[in-house]
């Protein structure tokens, strides 16, 4: 079996199964690709908020920007701002934006925050970004170029229309075969591997590499594999959300950032699309029942928006851990077969993204190399699990709220000795890239900054100023004001672009 890797079987079309599909189709060309996808089996349907790595893998898939923001009615994210995260009162807020300090060393920017900008929080201070999102401004104008912007960005979508937008330019524009059938068996290589899956309408399909998108049921990685699963249900709570899909009233402001407003067990999101808000509210069942989570959910949606029609609530279950390994013979599991860690910070579809990105510049020739592949890859992809737990775990170990939920959240039997020891060096130095040492962090040593200093962690004793430090925050300061000035909204920009993209349809319509 140490025959070239020819063809590659993709199971599930979710998020994953589209996004791999159309990654692999475009980094390999010659590859042939398959995906296998239950017609009857639904996607999970959420996950609107990404990361800005998405820009570059919509670019390196060969998607148009503007078609994409228009297929998937999205907008712009700029960051997340959490509401009632620290001790719950009025003022409480804090933002972790995409766009990272200015380039001077961390505490000679703390101390010239603490000295000449005390009437703005540590984010806006270090960044024009928070002025964009307290305006509901766009990071980028039209007549940029694709994928560019003022500040750095993501995107607010439509999960169903981008899965859609995926299986089109899969199947149309990469040569990818599209098969909506059933996987009701999977058939082993005799090496711990996998030969073939055997669908209910096309029989068994073989492939030398196999990806597990299948969701939760993880029919490859777990059902048929045995990959053990690790639960970090100890560390992170949450296991159930309340989704819920509002519409919002035409020309609107779109916010341009995730809002996470905590609650008395958990938090609610709340991203801003064209035609709607996606609010959903996100719990422990240990402390919170599905009913209690309702009303949560409800009268925040009265309280955002007062003249929203009464709306369905979708109720999702979901256990918060990842598998031992990723790549498991010649089986790679990308998406929530490979893991979930609630919905905070977004965390999920970079994961994918990232999964696919080492997959493909590491795409194995043969089988016999194949065991080198997977070991660096589950090496890598449980650093990255690690730090996405800690990571998130920051937000409730930092929490000075008084409900039986957050109390046991920042409960040292329940934070991981990595957060708790990087803490304490905290105290004496800030987060810095000798504690985020790997190229491609998810979360970055400016992510850790601006949550710690956002939610009032005490600055290190003895930080000196420096002129460079004070140049930088009052540059930002200017910045600021010339983006707000120069940049249009959201709403404006997004309506711009449909009205555009409607006309050019209605005007190809007449030929
Ligand atoms: C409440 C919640 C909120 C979230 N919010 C975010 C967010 O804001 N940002 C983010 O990045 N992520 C978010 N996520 C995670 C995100 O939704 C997922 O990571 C992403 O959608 C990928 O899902 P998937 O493709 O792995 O699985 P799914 O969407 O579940 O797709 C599974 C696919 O497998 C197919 N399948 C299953 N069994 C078979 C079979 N036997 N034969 C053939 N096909 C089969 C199904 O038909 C389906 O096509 C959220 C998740 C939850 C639970």
């Amino acid at each position: 079996m140490n025959g070239t890797i020819e063809k590659v079987v993709i199971v599930g079309g979710g998020t994953a199964g589209w996004l791999a599909a159309c990654s692999l189709a475009a980094a390999r060309p010659g590859l042939d690709v398959t995906l296998i996808e239950a017609p009857d089996i639904p996607t999970i349907g959420v996950g609107e908020g990404t990361w800005p790595t998405l820009r570059a893998t919509l670019a390196a898939i060969g998607l148009d920007e503007a078609g994409f923001l228009t297929a998937c009615d999205a907008s712009f994210k700029q960051g997340s701002r959490f509401d009632g995260w620290v001790d719950g009162g009025a003022d409480d807020r804090y933002f972790h934006p995409f766009t990272s300090p200015p380039d001077a060393p961390v505490g000679e920017l703390l101390a010239a925050w603490r000295e000449d900008a005390p009437d703005l929080s540590f984010a806006a201070a270090m960044t024009p970004q928070v002025a964009l999102c307290d305006r509901h401004l766009a990071p980028r104008q039209r007549a940029m170029p694709a994928y560019q912007g003022a500040a750095n960005y993501a995107y607010h979508l439509d999960a169903g229309k981008l899965a859609a937008l995926l299986t089109r330019h899969a199947t149309q524009r990469l040569g990818v075969r599209h098969l909506a059938d059933h996987v009701v068996d999977v058939l082993g290589d005799g090496e711990g591997g996998i030969a073939a899956v055997r669908t209910r309408e096309h029989g068994d399909i073989a492939a030398g590499l196999f990806v597990d998108c299948t969701g939760h049921a993880a029919l490859l990685i777990g059902r048929h594999l045995g990959v053990e699963w690790i639960d970090r249900g100890n560390v992170l709570f949450n296991d159930r959300a309340l989704a819920a899909q509002v519409p919002v009233a035409p020309g609107s402001p779109i916010a341009s950032q995730t809002i996470a407003t905590a609650h008395a067990a958990g938090w609610i999101w709340d991203i801003g699309l064209p035609g709607r808000r996606g609010i959903g509210c996100v719990y422990a069942s240990r402390f919170l029942d599905d009913e209690a989570a309702e009303a949560v959910l409800r009268s925040h949606i009265a309280a955002v928006l007062p003249d929203a029609p009464d709306v369905a609530v979708r109720k999702l279950s979901f256990p918060t851990g990842h598998r031992a390994r990723f790549w498991q013979g010649n089986c790679v599991a990308v998406g929530l077969s490979a893991g979930f860690i609630e919905p905070l910070e977004s965390s999920a579809i970079v994961l994918i993204e990232l999964s696919l990105r080492a997959l493909a510049e590491n795409f194995p020739a043969s089988r016999a190399a194949m065991a080198i592949h997977a070991e660096r890859f589950n090496t890598l992809f449980r650093y990255r699990w690690d730090r996405v737990v800690e990571f998130l775990k920051l937000h409730y170990a930092l929490s000075r709220r008084d409900e039986p939920y957050w109390r046991a959240q920042r409960d040292p039997a329940h934070v991981p000795q990595r957060l708790t020891d990087l803490l304490a060096l905290w105290r004496d130095q800030p987060p810095s890239a000798w504690d985020f040492p790997q190229i491609d962090e998810i979360f970055s040593a400016a992510s850790h900054q601006y949550i710690l200093y956002g939610m009032g962690f005490p600055l290190p004793e003895g930080l000196a100023v420096s002129d460079r430090a004070r140049a930088a925050i009052a540059a930002s300061r200017q910045r600021a004001r010339s983006l707000t000035a120069g940049l249009p909204a959201n709403r404006d920009y997004l309506d711009a672009l449909h009205a555009e993209t409607g006309a050019r349809a209605a005007a190809m319509e007449g030929y």
